[in-house]
């Protein structure tokens, strides 16, 4: 994709160092290596070289380095000099750059932009750049090199491959009358489902045990009213953030709280009890918080263990069976609240695949159990093949996934294949906003403005 502007930006940090890169990329660079160097310099070589200015005389020496379309990282011819970092030499050299016509300043993260436009990278690829920027751990950087060399990337444009071959095959299917179907046709179809299904669940499955999510953990409190949600948000964030009384449907809105839980990142989010209501506030903000599950990575679903174990036993079963059909990969854990009042152990219990912590939101006991827990499930992934996830491709993965299951279960009802063609077009285009290959100019603006400038 040819871009009229050639755009110019200060790679390095603004302000006086030792060295300052400037790059510039697009048509008119050549013109810019002409007026600034005298000549183009040989490609992909460190060329020592005079910067000049307007009348030729010396602005600064320093290294160029030039790399001709499309064997470059934006797929555009690229020039970049290396001079002494000195704020005032930089602003000259980026005047006498910004002289030549349609050269302009580059927006944040347009070099990243452009390389994806030219189908040097993908999005995945390109956001792994700016996570590889802004990693603050070791694990950081390297699940942001792994995105980067395409790891990631690699199960999506499996999915994707599958997916159109099953396109395929239908598609080609319809143009023929029923007699002119191969008799296998369902066997067909019910492979190309296995397949998609499985490869789905794996890379559910590498999210959960793989990814490090750059964005704070969402972590969701519902429950049922007085179970005491909000004061589990409060002690967890340490003041009183909900108002906390003894009415049931004191909390009707979500409140969000970003805390930092032993040096992990998480967004603590508080909900409106979960119960039958005629209120009609409550009842949106139970909509609400049902809405927020889905794309949430961990679940506290707080009951009031004073209540009999019976009781406990039935709600926490009725939820885990309504959460599934919301979302397949989310963690629940159950936290049994109030155990002051009770002469219980705190501390945490397996029940059927289930983790159920005893606490007190009142007293605090068994709050810091319920920390190292939390930090302990993040940490708990395995570290090697690592890679950078975004919110964004876990929701994305989450939605594609339920029109899949969706696709299948109206297949089996209907049998209708130009009904079948149509949703596995649209899981075709949820898929491809991931990678990058089906997005709107309003999505790319919004990931690549968040990118720093000169990236
Ligand atoms: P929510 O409706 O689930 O948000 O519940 P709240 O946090 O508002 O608490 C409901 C009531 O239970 C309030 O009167 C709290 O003081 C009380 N409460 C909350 N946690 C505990 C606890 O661990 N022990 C005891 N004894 N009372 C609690």
């Amino acid at each position: 994709m040819i871009q009229k502007d050639t755009i110019a930006a200060q790679v390095t940090y603004p302000g006086k160092s030792s060295v300052g890169i400037i790059r510039i990329s697009g048509i008119n660079t050549k013109k810019v290596a002409i007026k600034i160097l005298g000549k183009i310099p040989k490609p992909r070589f460190a060329t020592y070289s005079k910067f000049l200015n307007e009348n030729n005389q010396i602005l600064d020496h320093g290294i160029s380095l030039w790399f001709p379309a499309p064997f470059s990282f934006t797929g555009e011819d690229i020039l970049e000099l290396q001079g002494h970092g000195s704020p005032f030499i930089m602003d000259l050299l980026m005047k006498r750059i910004l002289s030549v016509k349609n050269t302009r300043l580059a927006k944040p993260g347009e070099f990243c932009e452009r390389a994806f436009l030219n189908g040097k990278i993908d999005l995945i690829q390109a956001e792994a750049i700016d996570d590889l920027i802004n990693s603050e751990t070791e694990s950081m950087v390297k699940a942001s090199l792994n995105s980067l060399q395409g790891n990631f990337s690699y199960y999506i444009h499996n999915l994707v491959k599958t997916l159109i071959k099953f396109r395929v095959d239908i598609e080609s299917s319809i143009d023929f009358s029923e007699e002119e179907i191969n008799f296998n046709f369902d066997d067909i179809i019910d492979n190309n489902f296995q397949k998609l299904n499985n490869q789905f669940s794996k890379i559910q499955k590498i999210i959960t045990n793989k990814s490090i999510v750059r964005e704070a953990k969402k972590i969701i409190i519902v429950g049922p009213p007085n179970a005491g949600k909000s004061s589990l948000l409060n002690i967890l964030s340490s003041y009183n953030r909900a108002i906390v009384t003894n009415i049931p449907g004191t909390t009707r809105d979500l409140i969000h709280e970003h805390i930092n839980i032993n040096g992990f990142l998480c967004e603590i989010i508080d909900t409106a009890g979960f119960h039958d209501t005629q209120d009609k506030i409550e009842k949106i903000g139970i909509n609400r918080a049902w809405e927020t599950i889905k794309t949430s990575d961990h679940i506290l679903f707080v009951i009031d263990k004073t209540i009999s174990v019976e009781s406990q036993r039935k709600i926490s079963n009725e939820f885990i069976k309504k959460v599934r059909s919301y979302n397949n990969s989310i963690q629940i854990t159950f936290v049994l609240n109030k155990n002051d009042l009770l002469k219980d152990d705190f501390g945490v219990k397996k029940i059927e695949n289930f983790n159920f912590i005893s606490i007190s939101a009142l007293t605090g006991q068994g709050i810091d159990t319920l920390k190292k827990y939390l930090v302990k499930i993040e940490n708990n992934k395995e570290k090697e093949g690592l890679f950078i996830a975004r919110r964004r491709h876990v929701h994305q993965i989450e939605l594609s996934y339920s029109q899949f299951l969706k696709a299948k279960q109206h297949w089996l009802k209907y049998k209708n294949i130009e009904l079948l063609a149509e949703s596995l077009s649209l899981i075709n285009r949820l898929i491809g906003e991931i990678t990058g290959s089906f997005t709107s100019n309003d999505l790319l603006n919004r990931i690549f403005s968040t990118f720093c400038i000169g990236k």
